[in-house]
């Protein structure tokens, strides 16, 4: 396990291409990552020995599992640039969204009934603005340009005196586009809307620094960052009131109820600090990947980078392949898995809204691969997903 887990050698010492990987290759990172070996290491004894209920307090089981929490939760914090007491603890990013919409939608209805998104969001955020419509809210979701970045000045121009929030991610999940937070964040900070920020696709990609983007609430999710899954957090600025959507014990100062789960919130911990370690490093190694990748890429025939080329993390290429669909293309390709069209709804054969939102026709939305590459990924990877991309389409 830790053999196939140890990460490549650095594609900058690779001049020619490796021997063959060890099959099958992942390339999906952004619907999910592996739990580094040291997380899960770090988590183990908050489920076998050190395993008291961080609630209570009167014992040395609880007050162990009570600091482990605490120190989580300055790892987390620490990672996005934020005070402790401001982050709390979900199930995922999916919660954190919903909590941070809902909860600031229904705290904040007296001041206005507006909300904004974009249409490329995840469906976390898009299910729960539809939601917060029925009830009476009024949602602008708008589109983005062709390159999937969003214009702050259309942005601005959809402000209205009655909006109390904006929510737009900073890294999207199927075409890794950077949006300019910072930008919408002082537009938002100006005009007194509070601004959401689903993180999960950058945490631990990209600096994440909530004051320096002006984001009042952020979502970020462990299983995106080498973490657990079912483990996230919501980031809530000091001052900012939520209407908790989960009552019970009190916990996470009422806005969350439920017992703590020490483990997963020890391996998010772990993992956030595994990430602002290394991120640097790894960041500058997966770009090279990318470098390479992309090259190869470019000389098959028929292919076209989907989101914008420079704008964006290098953990991620999304591209349409001219003459046939994406889920065919992808059965080709037994031996490596990447994701056809849209991860996150991969049930539905419907084209990937996200790509429609960017002008794609449904052809060519139908024929985008996503190939994301990360911690485990090396030379030897890439040069194989190429060799067999050759072989597919030839
Ligand atoms: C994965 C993801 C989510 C959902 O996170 P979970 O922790 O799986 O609930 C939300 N938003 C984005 C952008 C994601 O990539």
């Amino acid at each position: 396990m830790t053999d196939t887990l140890t990460p490549s050698r650095p594609a900058a010492s690779c001049r020619c291409p490796d021997t063959t990987p060890a099959l099958p290759i992942y390339l999906d990172y952004a619907a999910t990552t592996p739990v580094d070996p040291r997380v899960a290491r770090a988590m183990l004894e908050f489920m076998t020995e050190k395993f008291g209920n961080p609630a209570s307090t009167s014992h040395a089981f609880g007050q162990d599992a009570a600091l482990a929490v605490a120190h989580a939760r300055r790892q987390v914090a620490a990672l996005i640039g934020a005070p402790a007491a401001d982050i709390v603890w979900t199930s995922g990013a999916t919660e954190s969204n919903n909590l941070a919409l809902k909860g600031a939608a229904h705290a904040n209805r007296a001041r206005g009934r507006h909300l904004i998104t974009m249409s490329t969001e995840h469906k976390a955020v898009l299910d729960t603005m539809r939601r917060l419509e029925t009830e009476g809210f009024e949602v602008t979701c708008l589109a983005p340009q062709a390159d999937g970045l969003l214009d702050p000045a259309a942005f601005e121009a959809a402000l209205r005196p009655d909006t109390i929030l904006a929510s737009v991610m900073m890294v999207n999940n199927e075409i890794g586009v950077i949006q300019p937070i910072a930008a919408l964040g002082r537009i938002c900070r100006a005009r007194g809307v509070l601004l959401h920020v689903d993180a999960a696709q950058a945490g631990g990609k990209l600096a994440i620094d909530v004051d320096q983007l002006g984001a009042d609430l952020l979502s970020l999710s462990a299983h995106k960052l080498y973490g657990p899954k079912g483990i996230g957090a919501l980031y809530v600025r000091s001052g900012v009131a939520l209407e908790a959507q989960m009552d019970g014990g009190g916990h996470e100062n009422g806005l969350r109820s439920g017992t703590l789960a020490s483990h997963q919130i020890v391996g998010m911990g772990e993992a956030c600090a595994l990430a602002q370690r290394e991120m640097a490093g790894e960041t500058a190694r997966i770009a090279l990947l990318q470098e390479r990748l992309r090259a190869g890429i470019e000389a098959l025939p028929g292919v076209r980078f989907n989101g914008h080329l420079e704008q964006r993390i290098p953990h991620n290429l999304n591209v349409s392949f001219a003459g046939g669909g994406a889920a065919a293309l992808a059965d080709r390709l037994p031996d490596i898995a990447v994701s056809a069209g849209s991860a996150c709804n991969s049930a539905s054969s419907a084209p990937s809204y996200v790509l429609r939102a960017l002008g794609l026709d449904d052809a060519l939305a139908r024929s985008a691969l996503r190939i994301t590459l990360g911690r485990y990924t090396g030379a030897a990877d890439v040069d194989y997903l190429l060799q067999q991309l050759r072989v597919a389409l030839g």
